[in-house]
């Protein structure tokens, strides 16, 4: 039941409802609400009108003129003086129990009778708190005559203090004012209650002893035009309780209700229209997802409980809040539990910087079926380095917006940093191959944060098999990204043959070191030949191993390996010795013949390249201008100004470079302008399809142009036949290399083949 709760806001907000209403009809909160109601009155204090004057018989009263209840001379005496004063209205507290002689009777009643002042008379009824009987007590008739009745009755709650006050009261089958009431001048007169408006301060109403009026030691002006009240103030007058203060005699009280009605009618809303606006509030925060609207709305729920009733009792309107404030309490407890329940049910499935579903939660999603896709970004770390937290948020938030965009919404996860797996549902084929093509075209245009420019180098990998565990696709996904990344493609497909062959990877190392000391490694050349000319004008060095059991290995099979061990350094100059070798064998033979050896971008780093370099020219004799060291383009993408500063070292000595497997990367030529190379190599992907494919014409007739306009020559790798031999003619290609025009072979062979050992009249 309470899962069910969580999940619906209606029912949680009938949850709210149904405890408003039990506070609102229950009066459950009431002391919370008189707390703060009392607080309330202190906040908005303020003087009394001025227009009403006590005349207390207090102690000091009782002292020097007799003890209480006064007879009836004394009685008249006090309110002759009061009389003579000027006083407007006059109010006698007084139950005239006991009256003392006849004699004192008389005076009282004559001096009743000749008063100019409005006389006023309390009259009042009591119950019985035993039997529940009611008795009404009226002043002596002889006295009423002279007067107006008004009730004296005070309604004293549950807590002992008298928080509302009667209109009036029928007494003696009449329905009286109470003396609230005509002291306020209120002429509106039913049985009803009305809030007492404490704000107005009892302390500063005037209140002057009766013992001051009888000994004269009061001015008369003070008294003049004013309604004044007699009543008891002494130790033994009935007292009730002030809200949010002590005890005070019950005049006070009348004088109080008086007060209030001086300065308004009060009106009272009650619960309900507060209620229903504290619905609306606790609707509206089960409803928003951001927690920290919720919280703003809260706080201004609570500015609005405290300061809305300040501003409506100021204008004489009362409303009780508790009820509403327990329906907003109640639907913020529902919301902080049920996201308290999400986010334990969500732990550990999240990324904490970015707060993306992670590998966790891909487990859990159950999907099962479909490609598994792994994008990684490959300058990721670079680019985060010095990215704030907030700001690497963002970046994740633009790659995958552009990811699910591109991936027809699939919900993408984040394994790693800058490593994102989703599941494409459609089968493999075309489908998910050209959405990653589409991919790729996304993630071209750089991302931009605040007025950064962030350049995305991406790669992709797939995993087919839908019959193992997601969390095993998703890490073979990895894994094929991770291998596309290495060998510069744009996506690979995981090839479970690998796993295979994963003892033999692992011993790779160990086996390739042996290779290299005991000559199972030899350098391949395949010839670059020169379009327009038809002749051969060099040769790419291509490491061979041949193992003894296992045969041919092909370098993709170990480069990789060897980068990661350490060894390619080794390996790069073991090619590099050989090739210069070979180069010098043929140019001795005045032939302008130039080699091309591959670099790894691990060596671009070394302080040992250039130094190298030019030694082994120096010890074959060789100009520089015969040496191109091949740099795939997706390495300078990702090269530093140390490994530029590297490149232009070599290319102001004089040898020269090229940007190999150009077309795989994302780089545009202007990117290119910033390498010193002099020649760019096409990848033979887009080579192999030429005859067939019309948007890999377009991109290699683009770039010959553009290479072209730049001042770099153009070498087209992987020629198969010739066909494409023709159209790269026709395109003005201006050096080809493929299996059509030599394949890789034995420097003996290549000089074989092509006649290199005569004396060239080209040289
Ligand atoms: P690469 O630099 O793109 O070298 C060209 C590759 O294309 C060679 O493969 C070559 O045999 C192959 N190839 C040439 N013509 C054709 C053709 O018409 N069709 C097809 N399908 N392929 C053709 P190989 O020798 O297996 O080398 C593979 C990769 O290994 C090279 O790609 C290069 O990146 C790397 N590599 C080879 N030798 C070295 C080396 O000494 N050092 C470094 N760092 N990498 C090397
Ligand atoms: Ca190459
Ligand atoms: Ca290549």
């Amino acid at each position: 039941m309470t899962r069910a709760l969580f999940r619906s806001p209606w029912k949680a907000l009938l949850l709210a409802l149904f405890v408003g209403f039990a506070f609102g009809i229950g009066q459950i909160g009431e002391p919370i609400e008189n707390i703060m109601q009392a607080a309330r009155f202190k906040l908005r204090s303020h003087p009394a009108s001025g227009s009403i004057v006590l005349v207390a018989i207090d102690d000091r009263s009782v002292a020097e003129i007799g003890k209480v209840p006064w007879n009836g001379g004394q009685l008249a005496g006090l309110v002759q003086r009061l009389d003579a004063a000027g006083a407007r209205r006059l109010h006698l507290d007084s139950d005239f129990a006991e009256l003392g002689s006849p004699a004192q009777a008389a005076q009282l009643e004559s001096a009743l009778s000749n008063l100019r002042a409005e006389l006023l008379l309390p009259a009042r009824f009591s119950i019985d708190l035993v039997t529940g009987a009611r008795s009404d007590h009226l002043p002596p008739a002889r006295f009423a005559r002279h007067a107006r009745l008004v009730n004296t009755n005070l309604f004293v709650w549950w807590d002992g203090a008298v928080w509302q006050h009667p209109e009036g009261a029928i007494v003696g089958g009449r329905l009286l004012p109470s003396l609230g009431s005509v002291l306020g001048r209120s002429d509106q007169i039913s049985t009803d209650l009305f809030h007492i408006d404490y704000a107005a301060d009892v302390r500063s109403l005037t209140v002057v002893s009766a013992s001051d009026i009888l000994n004269g030691r009061i001015r008369p002006q003070l008294l003049a035009g004013k309604d004044v009240v007699v009543g008891r103030t002494d130790f033994g007058a009935e007292h009730h309780r002030v809200p949010g203060a002590t005890h005070a005699p019950a005049i006070l009280f009348h004088l109080a209700a008086a007060e209030t009605l001086l300065s308004g009618r009060p009106v009272n809303l009650g619960w309900g229209l507060p209620l229903v606006l504290g619905l609306f509030l606790s609707a509206a925060l089960l409803q928003l997802r951001r927690r920290w609207i919720a919280v703003t709305l809260l706080s201004a729920a609570a500015a609005a409980a405290i300061a809305g009733p300040i501003m409506l009792e100021e204008q004489q309107i009362h409303v009780q809040i508790i009820p509403a404030m327990a329906a907003i309490i109640t639907a913020a407890l529902i919301r902080l539990v049920a996201s308290l329940r999400r986010s334990y049910q969500t732990r550990g499935t999240t990324n904490i910087v970015t707060g993306m579903p992670n590998l966790q939660a891909l487990q859990r999603s159950q999907l099962n079926g479909g490609v598994v896709v792994a994008a990684r970004v490959k300058n990721y770390a670079q680019i985060t380095a010095t990215l704030p937290p907030q700001q690497e948020k963002e970046l994740v938030e633009q790659i995958v917006a552009r990811l699910e965009f591109g991936a027809g919404g699939a919900t993408t996860y984040q394994a790693d940093q800058g490593v994102f797996v989703w599941v494409a549902d459609n089968n493999m084929g075309d489908g998910v191959i050209q959405q990653l093509e589409g991919l790729q075209a996304l993630f071209r245009s750089p991302i931009v944060i605040e007025t950064r420019l962030i350049d995305l180098s991406i790669t992709f990998g797939l995993d087919v098999d839908g019959s193992r565990p997601l969390a095993q696709r998703a890490s073979s996904a990895l894994v094929a990204a991770d291998d596309a990344a290495r060998e510069g493609k744009r996506w690979a497909s995981f090839n479970p043959a690998s796993v295979e062959d994963a003892d033999w990877s692992m011993s790779l190392l160990a086996r390739l070191d042996h290779a290299i000391d005991n000559d199972e490694l030899w350098v391949a050349y395949q010839p670059k030949i020169d379009c327009r000319s038809g002749r051969v004008v060099g040769a790419e060095a291509l490491v061979r191993w041949t193992h003894p059991e296992k045969g041919q290995v092909y370098p993709d099979q170990f480069i990789a390996a060897a980068e990661q061990g350490g060894r390619i350094e080794r390996l790069t100059y073991f090619v590099l010795d050989n090739a210069l070798a070979s180069a010098a064998r043929i140019n001795g033979r005045r032939r302008r013949f130039s080699i091309a050896v591959n670099l790894s971008v691990l060596l671009l780093d070394s302080e040992n390249l250039v130094p190298t370099v030019e030694a082994l020219l120096a010890r074959y004799n060789l100009a520089p201008q015969l040496l191109t060291l091949e740099v795939t383009e997706t390495s300078t993408l990702a090269s530093g100004a140390a490994q530029i500063a590297n490149l232009e070292r070599l290319s102001r000595m004089g040898v020269q470079l090229s940007i190999d497997d150009y077309g795989t990367g994302f780089s545009t030529l202007e990117y290119l302008k910033r390498i010193p190379a002099s020649e760019i190599k096409i990848d033979r992907s887009f080579i192999s399809m030429l005859n067939k494919s019309q948007s890999d014409r377009i991109m290699v007739n683009s770039t010959i142009q553009l290479a072209h306009s730049l001042g770099r020559k153009v070498v087209a790798e992987g020629v198969e036949n010739e066909d494409i031999l023709r159209e790269l003619k026709r395109m003005r290609c201006d050096i080809v290399q493929g299996f059509h025009t030599g394949r890789p072979v034995p420097i003996a062979e290549l000089i074989e083949q092509f006649g290199l050992n005569r004396p060239s009249r080209a040289a």
